[in-house]
């Protein structure tokens, strides 16, 4: 990983890749919060969290959760998911997305993903598709949308449950509709590294209303204290399985604050993206790199931007090249298909060549809300100046 300081005599400070959006004003918010003594989960600052984003998205029911990793995994007891089963995730995402459902002992099916977005390939994804198949993860990468028509179409003809990890994609959308509302589920993400963070969070949005009752119990430890809350029941008890995953109000508070300033946060962020895309263009054309596509049916996220670099060995020295002038630029995904882990359900070389080649050549620049003006000029110079 780079460091800021390579050696005592040597200091350079370096761009990192990423750095937390932080809204000063927030800070009164989680003052409040752990002020208020109310700061478990379920407090107000969650219920405000989760009325924004249902009624933004046009969600019927949104859930606060630890993580999206956690959100993933009750998707996972939400569809009863076990041994036998089979779950299609992409081979080129985060590890959650398919360890979420190893957990519950299914069978990960890794599928390819499209050239040009480097999304799940509905193709690769209708021979995959088996009596045993009981759910498909799209991962709707850079917040850029998935070809969510024909993976809606294929999950409906074979009775397959779609969950969305849209950890990148809060905001997109795909034919003017918000990604997060296609699945039965889906998953947001308030992690670090990510458009709005909490530092760990995330959500579970149900677009599936029969779902509702049991994923509220999931979430409070096999409990029905969400229904004793509201005063539907006298007193609350142990009805099913579950676990912790409920948010903490001083971290929903937080949130909440930047969720506020949704449209200054985007805007900055789709200005960062925009100038790298105009300044680069040229430049990647004439030497074979590849910029982001966006189809003209999909709004953007603005979550990432990404260089396809010509082979490994170029990306190898553009990455040294931007360090040693300041700037880190990071790989992504590594295969999960071809992982120690990911390899326990055969998966094996060639299976899915997209992921395999993309993979390797794909270079992510820092991308966040508070990149300077002077930190832009000099990524952009930097990558000018590269030798290929
Ligand atoms: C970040 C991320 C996750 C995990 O999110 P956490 O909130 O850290 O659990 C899952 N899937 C994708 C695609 C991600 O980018």
């Amino acid at each position: 990983m780079p460091s800021t300081a390579r050696s005592s005599t040597t200091f350079k400070a370096v761009i990192p890749f990423n750095r937390q959006l932080s809204i000063p004003d927030n800070l009164e918010l989680v003052t409040k919060a752990i002020k208020s003594g109310r700061s478990a989960g379920d407090g107000p600052y969650t219920a405000k969290c989760e009325e924004l984003l249902s009624s933004l998205l046009n969600v019927p029911r949104v859930l606060m959760t630890t993580s999206c990793t956690h959100a993933l995994e009750m998707a996972g007891l939400l569809l009863d998911l076990r041994p036998g089963d089979e779950v299609i995730v992409p081979s080129f995402t985060f590890v959650s997305t398919a360890n979420a459902f190893a957990l519950r002992g299914v069978k990960v099916v890794f599928c390819d993903v499209r050239k040009d977005t480097l999304n799940l390939d509905e193709t690769h994804l209708s021979e995959l598709i088996t009596p045993a198949t009981k759910a498909v993860v799209p991962v709707h990468y850079a917040g850029v949308g998935c070809e969510m028509d024909a993976i809606n179409e294929l999950a409906a003809q074979h009775g397959v449950t779609m969950i969305e990890d849209n950890a990148h994609g809060l905001f997109g959308r795909y034919q003017g509709k918000n990604l997060g509302t296609f699945g039965a589920l889906a998953t947001q993400s308030f992690h670090e590294t990510k458009n709005f963070s909490c530092g760990e969070g995330g959500a579970l949005l149900i677009n599936d209303e029969s779902l509702v009752e049991r994923a509220e119990i999931i979430r409070e430890k096999g409990t029905n204290r969400s229904r004793f809350f509201r005063g539907q029941v006298d007193k609350y008890t142990w009805v099913d399985i579950g676990s912790s995953y409920v948010m903490s109000d001083i971290l929903a508070a937080l949130l909440y604050g930047q969720l506020l300033e949704r449209d200054r946060v985007q805007a900055r962020r789709r200005a960062i993206w925009e100038r790298y895309y105009r300044e680069l263009r040229d430049w990647a054309g004439a030497n074979d790199v590849r910029l982001p596509y966006i189809p003209e049916h999909c709004e953007q996220a603005y979550h990432m931007f990404y260089l396809v670099m010509p082979d490994l060995p170029t990306r190898t020295r553009f990455i040294e090249h931007m360090l040693s002038n300041g700037v880190a630029a990071v790989f992504h995904y590594l295969p999960l298909h071809l992982s120690e882990y990911g390899r326990r359900w055969g998966a094996k070389v060639g299976d899915c060549p997209v992921t395999e080649d993309l993979s390797d050549r794909l270079v992510r620049l820092p991308l966040f809300y508070n990149l300077a003006e002077e930190e832009r000029d000099k990524i952009v110079a930097a990558a000018h100046d590269f030798d290929f």
